[in-house]
């Protein structure tokens, strides 16, 4: 017997007898497609997951007749929910479960079997799952726990299990997971053992806590938001949220994928697949650890320690990724993205039977960053035509309490027929139960006919919730209870609809860099210590610090480094103009705050003086930087600090020595886009400052644009630099340039040889 799964742009044949899956490309699909990068790790890795979602036989190994136990409950889900082709129980010591034949394993087991879950106490797991392997079993989803999450011993247990499951072939979902669900009628898939199969709907969801997992299915149906595919990924040693992500790339019951995240496998690869499939899909992010004390919850948990906070936000909003912050705005966000369009602007009108809560949507609406415009004359008279002459117009658009069901479908008609608003949000506050049933149709039909280039949102005020006619599955349109939660979820949708419509960025390439020579400056720094470099790295010294900026073409004031006054003073009338000392030394981090700098200084005398000064400053002087002094201009701060997950953090702010004060800072996860760059800058609220705010001075925001990109290509070049400090660079007017005229930059040796990637090219050598 043969079964077809069709996935978009390819299909899978499964031979039933045989055991034998095949997949093929679709034919109609153009070349391009089918070339496209990413295209065919993406139809691999949807493939390889298949007989997860889409097993034609299923084992249970760990059946339980006790109907309270994990292995009685996921055994009596499946059934329960009629999973589409045969299940086989295994228990050795039982013959018989819910009056199916029992085997005592998964050998015996006389068909096929694609999918097997595993319920048996840890440390039987890995037998079990060779014995699967034998019996070319597809795929394994091991509930059991007893692995990494418990310590050292388990996380050993762990990895030999993934090794069986790698050598055959086989994918794992877990251990230590709730399971999964594929509500597809084709399948009917309860694979998990939690009380709730949810409605079949658009929404994809993976779950690194199973706890949570129920928690949200359970929302899910209270909210009646219907599930496509629901995976707890557990430990996830095998399948991570990245494979399901590619999984649901192209899955056709899927237009919109949740994630619950404590931890990040391969960031760089998410980054990477996720900017992909947002353009395609909203994914929506909660990550957890966001606080300190979250982080503790999450590394006593199945996640590991969490990660800087500012990475994840940089890696969501660089890949498109929409991130909320607690479950409600995710089903807040989900109900509206499965459901609407995203908004093509952020024009948003409200229409109200009530002034207060549209007073509190307004507000909200505005706080969010979103406009409600006045509405134009000529639509004002067409809805005066038909509402009270009490009623207001102008936007919000207040009808006032006696509004009946024809007011709500007219206005709701007039103002979505418009251009003057992308996005309505209708508010119904019923003054008693009288009518209630009549206006709710009114609002579900006029809503279900927004058109494609209007987004529709519906405020339902009453603690009893809102009625069936707008809360029903079939809805075409997400009911809130709170004008603020409809307004933070427009925001949300926005945001995504923003980043969407924004150019592609380009990764820029120099070609007047010169690797070698920065690489050579900063292997030298570091043999010159020896042993002691370690993981803590090195500061490079102010020498091998010009070098390797220079090389990048990241411009530097003119200095030298000397250790007698007469040579201070040589190279001062040499520069011919004033001047900067500052006293090298190992003891202070921050030379000025303990009188180790002295600017513009002119003259012989004063030269002696500042050298004098500024050697006296600190007990372990090493020498004195002469600098030539750069007057006038803005000061900002460009940095970079490795993250253990994230790679590269590169961060922009003003402010030169009260940047940390302030605080208005971005980030952004290297490698840096010219797009991303730009942003970097127009992000950060003090930027206005470089654009000549206020009649101020403006700055060569291209120059700093250009440095933070020449910072990224250094950083990619050579990995060895995992600090960087450039604190201040002076910015002069437009067509100036810029200057770093402090920079600190720390370095550790890399395991494993280096070649860059721009080496490769014979010409950028
Ligand atoms: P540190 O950060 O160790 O205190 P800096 O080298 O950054 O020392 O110098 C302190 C401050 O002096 C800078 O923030 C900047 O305002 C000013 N400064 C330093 N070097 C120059 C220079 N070459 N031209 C003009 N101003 C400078
Ligand atoms: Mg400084």
């Amino acid at each position: 017997m043969m079964r077809v799964f069709r996935n978009a742009g390819f299909s899978m044949h499964r031979d039933v007898d045989q055991g034998v899956y095949t997949v093929e490309i679709d034919t109609e699909q153009s070349d391009a497609v089918i070339e496209a990068e990413g295209r065919a790790e993406q139809i691999a890795t949807a493939a390889s997951l298949m007989p997860l979602f889409y097993p034609t036989s299923i084992a249970v190994i760990g059946a339980s007749r006790n109907k309270t136990s994990i292995g009685g409950r996921l055994f009596n889900n499946i059934i329960n929910a009629d999973f589409n082709g045969p299940v086989y129980p295994v228990n050795p010591k039982a013959s018989v479960v819910r009056s199916i034949h029992c085997y005592p394993s998964v050998a015996d087991i006389p068909g096929s079997v694609d999918l097997a879950f595993i319920v048996v106490p840890g440390r039987f797991v890995s037998n079990v799952v060779q014995e699967c392997a034998a019996k070319g079993v597809r795929g394994v989803v091991v509930i059991s726990a007893g692995f990494s999450e418990t310590g050292e011993a388990g996380a050993q247990m762990e990895a030999e299990l993934l090794d069986i499951v790698r050598n055959s072939g086989m994918r794992m979902v877990g251990p230590n997971c709730m399971g999964l669900q594929n509500t597809d009628p084709s399948v009917s898939l309860d694979g998990q053992f939690g009380p709730i199969m949810p409605r079949a709907g658009n929404v994809s969801m993976s779950s690194q806590s199973g706890a949570l997992g129920l928690a949200i299915l359970d929302y899910a149906t209270h909210l009646n938001i219907g599930i496509s595919t629901f995976v707890s990924v557990g430990n996830k040693a095998d399948v991570a949220g990245n494979d399901l992500l590619l999984f649901w790339e192209e899955d056709p019951n899927t237009d919109v994928i949740l994630l619950y995240l404590e931890s990040f496998g391969n960031p760089r690869r998410f980054s990477r697949i996720a900017r992909r499939i947002a353009k395609k899909k909203p994914i929506v992010a909660v990550k957890s650890g966001r606080t300190s004390a979250g982080a503790r919850a999450a590394s006593s948990h199945t996640g590991s320690l969490a990660s800087l906070d500012v990475a994840v936000d940089a890696l969501f909003r660089q890949a498109g990724v929409i991130r909320v912050s607690t479950l409600e705005e995710l089903f807040d966000v989900t109900a509206l993205l499965s459901n609407q369009p995203v908004p093509k602007g952020d024009r948003v009108a409200v229409v109200t039977n009530a002034g207060g809560p549209a007073i509190l949507a307004v507000d909200a609406l505005e706080s969010q960053g979103l406009t409600v415009p006045e509405l134009s004359d000529g639509l004002q008279a067409r809805l005066k035509s038909f509402l009270s002459d009490e009623a207001a117009v102008t936007n919000p658009i207040d009808m006032i309490a006696a509004a009946g069901p024809e007011q709500y479908r007219q206005a709701i008609e007039t103002i979505l027929g418009s251009d003057e608003i992308d996005a309505l949000i209708t508010l119904f506050i019923p003054a008693s139960d009288l009518g209630v049933s009549e206006t709710a149709t009114a609002i579900r039909e006029a809503g279900e006919a927004t058109p494609d280039d209007k987004t529709f949102l519906c405020v339902y005020m009453q603690s009893g919730g809102a009625p069936t006619e707008l809360s029903s599955g079939d809805v075409g349109f997400p009911t809130f209870s709170f004008p603020e939660r409809a307004a933070k979820a427009l925001r949300k949708a926005t945001t995504y609809a923003e980043w969407l419509s924004r150019p592609e960025g380009k990764f820029v390439e120099f070609d007047d860099v010169d690797p070698a020579r920065a690489k050579y400056a900063v292997e030298a720094a570091m043999d010159g210590v020896g042993e002691s470099v370690g993981v803590d790295g090195v500061w490079l010294d102010p020498d091998a610090v010009d070098v390797v900026l220079d090389s990048y073409g990241i411009v530097i004031p003119k200095a030298q480094v000397v250790s007698t006054v007469k040579d201070a003073i040589a190279f001062g009338e040499e520069l011919d103009g004033p001047i900067v000392l500052k006293v090298i030394s190992p003891s202070a981090v921050h030379k000025s705050d303990v009188g180790g700098v002295a600017l513009d200084v002119v003259g012989s005398v004063d030269i002696g003086a500042a050298y004098e000064q500024v050697t006296n400053a600190v007990p372990d002087p090493e020498g004195v930087l002469v600098q030539e002094f750069v007057a006038g201009g803005h000061e900002i701060l460009i940095g970079m600090v490795e993250d253990p997950t994230f790679g590269p953090l590169l961060v922009f702010g003003l402010g030169g020595v009260f940047v940390e004060l302030i605080g208005d800072v971005a980030f952004r996860i290297h490698p840096l886009t010219d797009l991303d760059a730009a942003e970097m800058i127009s992000e950060v609220k003090s930027a206005k400052l470089l654009e000549g705010y206020r009649g101020g001075e403006p700055g060569d925001i291209e120059a700093v644009t250009d440095t933070l990109l020449r910072v990224s290509a250094l950083i990619e070049d050579v990995p060895e630099i995992f600090e960087m400090d450039l604190n201040p660079v002076k910015v002069g007017p437009p067509g100036a340039g810029v200057r770093i005229v402090d920079a600190r930059i720390k370095v550790r040796p890399i395991a494993g040889s280096w070649i860059p990637s721009r080496m490769d090219l014979p010409s950028k050598i």
